[in-house]
């Protein structure tokens, strides 16, 4: 782009009216490009790769800004300013790299069962049945 050539047809920035700014970033044009209201990044929000190292950092950034929140938080405050391909695979991603959030997170429950009580259930039943999850069924 900044050599004046066109973006492919084929590319992924095509549909998003891709322009280089002054800065050489890669902003999409939106249609409040023109509210004299909004600010630059609003209107015209910088385009970020998803897999790149940078968006990585920002991303990580806004998790550790906003005290390790929900992935809809992050995801809504960049959102703002910015415009990630697949948005939320990238933050899930970076919920993911964050080693306090993975230390946080509760561990797995084990659920322990009652006893089954045998006697309620017509024996041709108890019989046949495969799993505990069968029953449960049985009782809804
Ligand atoms: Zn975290």
């Amino acid at each position: 782009m900044h050599q004046g050539k066109q973006v492919e047809k084929q590319s992924r920035l095509l549909p998003l009216s891709p322009i280089l700014d002054s800065d050489g970033m890669i902003r999409m044009k939106r249609r409040t490009v023109e509210s004299p209201n909004l600010d630059m990044a609003t209107k015209m929000p910088i385009i970020l790769d998803p897999s790149h190292h940078v968006t990585k950092l920002l991303l990580q950034w806004y998790h550790e800004k906003y005290h390790h929140q929900g992935q809809e938080t992050v995801l809504n405050e960049v959102r703002q300013k910015f415009y990630i391909i697949s948005p939320r695979s990238a933050v899930r991603q970076a919920f993911h790299r964050c080693r306090r959030c993975q230390l946080d997170k509760p561990p797995p429950s084990l659920r322990k069962w009652g006893r089954f009580p045998r006697r309620e259930l017509p024996d041709s039943f108890v019989h046949s049945w495969k799993s505990e999850w069968t029953i449960l069924d049985h009782w809804k």
